[in-house]
């Protein structure tokens, strides 16, 4: 009697280490077959956006090879998921689907209508764990509800909220006899072509589950000790760079933690590694928010922020797409972003500040940005993060605290290393006039050969007046 195969079914989850469901499929014995369908239609409006289809490509190309290399085979399809996956499991005569839990409001639904769909059929669906450190319903406060605040959250960990081992890869997985027909990756025209605008992302990314785990290990081994100094620094090279390998699960969030915990003992500056797990609490703590929050993306967290005065404005928020504020430290971000699909964790609090306090531009506008700019773009982190800086959000910053663009680019880029990589016409500029160049002496402009309004823009809004009208508009929350 032949044993019918099982689906395993990928989806952000692009690894072979550290997966339970493929682990558990392959454990059975039976065949394994790899699916991957391309869904535009279930996410809605968090379709995946331009950068992201990129990575997307190269990541699906290195899984498939890496599936081949253990003499699996990777079969993709696209339409809609239970439509796919059905008809996957009649060609194949599969007896079930295993697939990770997806977090997402949108996957929760999808998986629910999978289930019903194949169950139908007589195919069972088995979803496990793997995205996240912990599952969100098992870790609430004292009281049973979902954390709010970020600190007491953290402290659940480091009180005795434990994080599994990660598992291995298979190493070797057997295909079923009848593999049917897959599409042609080529065919989803996932890479743009008219213009090819990826240059920048191919220069600055390798995707895949080989390259996250070698990024991992560089980062383990030189910058993790100093991580706790060097993080806040655009200019140098001092985080983990990470989040697009997490983003598409080509590593999973429970390897890079115990890879952090197990270089403990190694000589550490100071909070290096504490900080970094710490960063890896954040990505929980917006998933697990999300998850108990499921309008976060589209919402403000605290409704009072229903009836804030944004004003939306084609051209301010044209202006900090293209990075023309004239205002350096957030050029440089918004055209890092443009070129590599990333940003700096520091630069991107300071741009989505700007664009939220200075510009008065609602933060979904932000947001939106991001989602299709970014190569990590998640939901959960996006939309968390951006409530934190526009103050609506769980555990936010206060809305009165606007940062000073000028002071935020000397602190944390002080020598204007970052800004004369992104913003070369200000290259020549001393650091000390690099970040309000349009206070620079007349001569010392002449110099660098900068004419504001001419080849660099003045600044779009004055600092101080923008955060006066800003400060008016949240008084008219409490008033
Ligand atoms: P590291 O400093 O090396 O940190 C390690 C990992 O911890 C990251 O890869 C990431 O998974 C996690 N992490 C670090 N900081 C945060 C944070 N503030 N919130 C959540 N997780 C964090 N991150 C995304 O992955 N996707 C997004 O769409 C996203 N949008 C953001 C939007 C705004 C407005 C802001 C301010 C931040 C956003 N972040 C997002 C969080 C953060 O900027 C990135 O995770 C980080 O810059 C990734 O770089 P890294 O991998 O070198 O981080």
């Amino acid at each position: 009697m032949t044993v019918r195969p099982i689906l395993v079914w990928f989806r952000r989850d692009l690894r072979l280490a550290d997966h339970a469901a493929l682990a558990a499929a392959v454990a059975t014995a039976a065949p394994v077959l790899a699916v991957f369908v391309l869904d535009d239609t279930a996410a809605g409006r968090w379709r995946m956006g331009g950068a992201a289809r990129w990575w997307l490509h190269h990541s699906l190309r290195a899984h498939g090879e890496a599936i081949s290399a253990v003499g699996g085979r990777f079969v993709l399809r696209r339409g809609h998921s239970a439509d796919e996956l059905a008809r996957l499991a009649q060609e194949t005569g599969a007896s079930a689907v295993y697939c990770s839990r997806g977090y997402e409001p949108w996957a929760s639904v999808l998986e629910r209508e999978v289930r019903e769909r194949l169950g139908a059929d007589g195919v069972e669906v088995k979803r496990f764990a793997g995205a996240l450190l912990h599952d969100p319903d098992g870790l609430v406060t004292k009281a049973g509800t979902p954390f709010r605040m970020f600190t007491p959250f953290w402290r659940s960990f480091a009180g005795g909220v434990t994080v599994a081992r990660p598992i291995a890869a298979p190493r070797k997985i057997v295909s079923p006899q009848r593999v049917p027909e897959s599409e042609d990756l080529a065919s989803w025209a996932l890479l743009p072509t008219a213009p090819d605008w990826a240059g920048g992302l191919r220069d600055a990314w390798t995707a895949g589950e080989t390259a996250a785990h070698a990024r991992l290990a560089s980062f383990v081994e030189e910058r993790l000790s100093a991580y706790g100094r060097m993080r806040d620094r655009p200019d140098r090279e001092g985080t983990s760079r990470l989040s697009p390998h997490l983003a598409f699960g080509e590593i999973s969030p429970r390897q890079c933690w115990w890879a952090a915990k197990d270089a403990a003992g190694r000589a550490s500056e100071g909070d290096g590694i504490e900080t970094f797990l710490k960063e890896l609490a954040w990505r929980e703590f917006s998933a697990h928010l999300l998850h108990h929050a499921p309008d976060l993306p589209d919402a403000p967290f605290r409704a009072e922020f229903a009836s804030f005065p944004w004003r939306e404005d084609g051209v301010l928020l044209r202006a900090w797409q293209r990075g023309t504020t004239g205002y350096p430290i957030v050029d440089a971000g918004m055209r890092e972003l443009w070129a590599t699909g990333f940003m700096h964790n520091r630069v991107r609090m300071i741009v989505a500040s700007f664009l939220t306090k200075h510009l008065l531009q609602p933060w979904r506008t932000g947001e939106a940005w991001f989602w299709d700019t970014l190569v990590d773009a998640d939901l959960a982190s996006n939309a968390a993060n951006w409530q934190w800086v526009a103050g609506s959000g769980a555990d936010a910053a206060p809305y009165f605290r606007i940062f000073n663009p000028i002071r935020q680019g000397e602190t944390f880029d002080p020598e204007g290393a970052y800004v004369r990589r992104w913003v070369p016409e200000l290259a020549r500029l001393p650091s000390g006039a690099i970040h309000a160049p349009w206070e620079a002496p007349a001569d010392t402009l002449a110099q660098a050969g900068v004419e504001i309004g001419r080849t660099y823009p003045g600044p779009i809004v004055d600092h101080g007046a923008a955060r006066k009208i800003a400060l008016g508009a949240f008084a008219t929350l409490r008033g």
